[in-house]
């Protein structure tokens, strides 16, 4: 097989289009590569409207770009023709790499939207050196169908949503997905850019035979922003913090700690990783060791990390009693060590309330990153 057979095999090229030629260039920063794929004249295309075989009416040149080819980026260049059928008339017709409209081949929107699930759209838009803005077009297209899918959505059950931030929360680049707490499959019921979310997401739910009112339970993180607009627009729901953002929270801070204290006094490096693992999970010697010579120590990252730990005891607790006074225990603690601390307040507030079984069961699953990652598919 030679290298031109290597790209036709690549690119799924079929009768009539084949690959005509290839040009690296690199003087370009970063290198080019550009396939450019052709069909013999006079072959035949399938009208867009009925499949038959026809002639081309007119051709166009078009460039997508695609998948990064070792480090050179590529683009695939084509005559991309207008079939005459003598039923339909005149028509583009697609080529099989891309969706009709789009500069970037399937399996590049495919990589893009792989990208936006690990990274920030902006960061996305950096390594693979696209636009921001494009990037953006394309996950809303994708959005979009999802969001078709969700026109005939009947909201009238709809009592438990989970809210939360996607992709990056610098700049404007954010989506608000909201979760149907109580559906495993699809649970998605809305999404939106832009900052008034929930109001959004008010319109579109009494646009779908449900009522603001009906929500007894927002599942959502500690933003302020959030617990705001939950107060104002669902005026019956119960706001449950999520638990995931809570032990977030807690770890950031005392990896914050750790990172301020070690220059000044000295640490094992095994305690990096160790006081951000469960204490109980699965550590190595050195971790054990590490931690053990932590507990003994007056350093202010021990307090932190016993301060992290007893937040995850909280969540072991069997009853909803149980949680209640183990809170209670753990707010204690902490406002010995800490004094009244910012940190301290959004739990004390938002999780020192009745406690009801719903909500203990809510606030333990939190929202599954499964259930965020459903969106995008
Ligand atoms: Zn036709």
């Amino acid at each position: 097989m030679d290298g031109k057979q290597v790209f036709i095999l690549g690119l799924g090229l079929q009768s009539p289009r084949k690959l005509v030629g290839q040009n690296l260039d690199t003087l370009t920063k970063p290198s080019v590569l550009t396939l450019n794929v052709a069909a013999d004249r006079g072959s035949l295309y399938l009208c867009a409207c009925c499949g038959k075989p026809c002639p081309a009416h007119d051709f166009k040149a078009l460039t997508w770009r695609h998948l990064i080819f070792f480090q050179h980026h590529c683009f695939i260049t084509a005559q991309a023709p207008r079939t005459k059928c003598e039923k339909h008339g005149v028509h583009r017709i697609n080529v099989p790499w891309a969706r009709g409209g789009s500069k970037f081949t399937l399996l590049f929107e495919q990589a893009l939207l792989m990208l936006a699930r690990e990274m920030p759209v902006k960061a996305c838009a950096e390594y693979v050196g696209v636009r921001v803005k494009r990037i953006w077009r394309v996950i809303q297209h994708y959005i979009g169908r999802v969001g078709r899918a969700l026109l005939q959505m009947d909201l009238s059950e709809l009592k438990v949503i989970g809210l939360d931030e996607t992709a990056s929360k610098r700049g404007h680049n954010y989506v608000t997905v909201f979760i149907d707490m109580d559906r495993s499959d699809k649970p998605v019921v809305f999404t939106t850019p832009g900052k008034e979310t929930v109001k959004q997401f008010k319109t579109f739910l009494e646009g779908h035979e449900g009522k603001a009112e009906n929500i007894l339970e927002v599942v959502c993180d500690m933003s302020p922003a959030f617990l705001a607009a939950a107060k104002e627009e669902l005026t019956e729901a119960n706001v449950t913090i999520d638990w995931f953002h809570v032990v977030q929270l807690f770890t950031k801070a005392l990896d914050d700690v750790r990172k301020a204290e070690c220059k000044l006094r000295h640490m094992p490096k095994e305690l990096r990783w160790a006081i951000l693992k469960n204490a109980d999970g699965p550590l190595t010697e050195k971790q054990i060791a590490a931690l053990a010579e932590l507990e003994t120590s007056d350093l202010h990252t021990a307090t932190a990390w016993y301060i992290k730990e007893k937040l995850r005891w909280i969540r072991k607790a069997e009853t909803s009693n149980a949680a209640r006074w183990r809170l209670s225990n753990f707010i204690n603690y902490a406002r010995n060590k800490l004094g009244y601390v910012d940190i301290l307040e959004p739990v004390r507030v938002k999780l020192w309330k009745p406690w009801s079984a719903t909500q203990k069961r809510y606030w333990n699953a939190g929202i599954q990153p499964t259930q965020m990652l459903a969106w995008k598919d």
